[in-house]
């Protein structure tokens, strides 16, 4: 586990060097789980969210996009639940003053006992060697059994808990456990309380009557109040969907982890409307659709699994998470839910208007049900940056750290490097360059030796290198270096723009999808 943070730190550290991530308001020592993306950064944030766009809006003749305020009607979020329910229970330790989530030291106080099982685990391996047969031993094993026991038992009071709302019974938990608070060591904690997630402002002036308005949550809830506006105008027929990518707040009480847990964050999110009734159909749909998205990008098969929620919100009545293996474990990237009608009809009944679709083919009208998928683009960004940093030893003492982005959303798609800063070959580098940079994200480098500037691109994960040498004003040919293999060939400029295209356009990651 140390081992695996340490190469969490070490990606951390890296996004920062090379212009990836910055923690916002550095100079002033910084603002808590609140980032900014840097040069590349922007770069590979922005192809992460064509690549969503354009599968969505583009490859699917009933998905159509918008973009809608941040800022919202009040009531909106009064219909949707998240004024009443948005809410995590909070506790405090007096000795520390630090703030945790109640749910999250009871979560992880139940993964104790699976570390504990699995470390028995582990030792019986090493004991039986080759005839271990380890489905028997968590079957059998006595004492495997009993913490077993003890995790579901914990598992059910926590549950139990959670359902009811209970959070004097929450402080109980975390009592009768003798959890402790990390930093100080105590059990000097508060009472558990709710705290609503919501960031809140005014709008307009005092004088005026100001409105009290929320940074929204979600971006979800502009699509629902938008729907029939979209339907109407775009001629749409259910099935139908509406995609949106925006940014979304969240006033988190424990920010962890880098940008997978922030205060301002981005999400792309597809509402797909459908008849009442046909709802898990498309459920099922979207659940296998979404995989086949992530999957695409090559960053390994078995980093993905499905989550199945056990335990609903009241609104749904399936729901999965896509999770990514992440430095530090198996994580939520991105959310399918089938929501019912629950959104539609609540802003029916708190608006008073009448919202319903109208189905010509059927001939009636009704709420639809809805589909949604709701993915962070930080999260993904995170774990795409995860999956393709490695630090390579490349023998005899060499080493390089590289970024195996898929070709298709790294930042850079190639560097032309003249060999020399004389000669005539900076001249033709910045010849070739001009001509790619229509196409392509495009840099130029003539700084340090040739070594150090493809140390440089590998490190941002540039998938192509151009070097121009003196061969290069003699027969027009440059050498192409391919970033993983870092093989080298000697290829004609006119067929740069042909190998570039085939390998680094997003349209060959979209094919992969139909
Ligand atoms: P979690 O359980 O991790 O708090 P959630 O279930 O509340 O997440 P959803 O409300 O389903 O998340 O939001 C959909 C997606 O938005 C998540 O899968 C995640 O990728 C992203 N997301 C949610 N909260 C954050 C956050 N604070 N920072 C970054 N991304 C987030």
């Amino acid at each position: 586990m140390a081992k695996q943070e340490d190469v969490f730190k070490t990606i951390v550290a890296h996004a920062k060097e090379y212009g990836f991530v910055f923690q916002s308001s550095e100079i002033y020592d910084g603002l808590s789980a609140v980032y900014d993306y840097g040069q590349n950064g922007v770069e590979l944030k922005n192809n992460i969210k064509r690549y969503w766009w354009e599968a969505m809006t583009m490859l699917n003749d009933n998905i159509v996009g918008i973009d809608s305020a941040i800022f919202m009607h009040p009531t909106i979020w009064k219909a949707s639940g998240h004024v009443d329910a948005f809410n995590d229970p909070l506790i405090d330790n007096k000795d520390s003053k630090k703030r945790y989530r109640a749910d999250v030291l009871i979560e992880d106080e139940i993964a104790k006992f699976d570390e504990k099982i699995n470390k028995e685990v582990a030792k019986a391996a090493k004991r039986f060697g080759e005839s271990f047969d380890e489905a028997m031993f968590r079957q059998t094993n006595p004492r495997v059994l009993e913490h077993a026991r003890k995790r579901d038992e914990l598992h059910e009071r926590f549950s139990n808990a959670m359902n009811a709302n209970d959070l004097a019974e929450l402080k109980q938990i975390i009592l009768d456990y003798e959890i402790v608070d990390p930093i100080s060591g105590t059990r000097n904690w508060t009472d558990v309380r709710q705290f609503n997630l919501m960031f809140k402002t005014e709008m307009g002036s005092t004088a005026d009557g100001a409105m009290e308005v929320y940074l929204r949550p979600e971006t979800a809830q502009g699509i629902f109040v938008n729907y029939l506006n979209v339907q109407k105008t775009g001629r749409m027929r259910i099935p139908f969907g509406i995609a949106q990518i925006g940014k979304a707040f969240r006033n988190e009480i424990v920010a962890r982890q880098f940008i997978f847990r922030m205060r301002e964050f981005e999400q792309m999110e597809m509402q797909f409307f459908v008849r009442p009734g046909e709802e898990l159909k498309w459920f099922e749909h979207w659940r296998q659709t979404r995989l086949r998205w992530h999957k695409a990008l090559g960053l390994g098969d078995e980093k993905y699994r499905y989550h199945d929620h056990e335990k609903l919100a009241h609104y749904a009545n399936a729901a999965t998470d896509i999770e990514f293996m992440m430095p530090f474990g198996f994580k939520e990237v991105e959310g399918i839910h089938s929501r019912t009608n629950f959104d539609l009809s609540q802003h029916e009944k708190f608006s008073g208007k009448n919202i319903k679709y109208f189905d010509p083919e059927l001939n009636e009208s009704y709420v639809p049900y809805v589909i949604e998928t709701s993915i962070g683009v930080d999260r993904m960004f995170l774990s795409v940056l995860c999956s393709c940093y490695e630090a390579q030893d490349l023998g005899n003492g060499d080493s390089r750290v590289v970024l195996h982005f898929p070709a298709p959303i790294a930042p850079v798609k190639c560097a032309v490097l003249p060999l020399v800063k004389k000669d005539g070959l900076p001249e033709k580098a910045r010849e070739i360059q001009h001509k790619l940079r229509f196409d392509f994200t495009c840099q130029y480098d003539e700084k340090d030796s040739i070594g150090k500037r493809y140390r440089r691109q590998d490190a941002i994960g540039t998938p192509f290198c151009i070097t121009v040498d003196h061969q290069t004003l003699e027969d027009n040919t440059v050498t192409l270096r391919e970033r993983d293999s870092m093989e080298q060939r000697r290829v004609s400029v006119d067929e740069l723009e042909t190998i570039l295209g085939s390998q680094v356009s997003l349209n060959s990651l979209l094919k992969k999808l139909l």
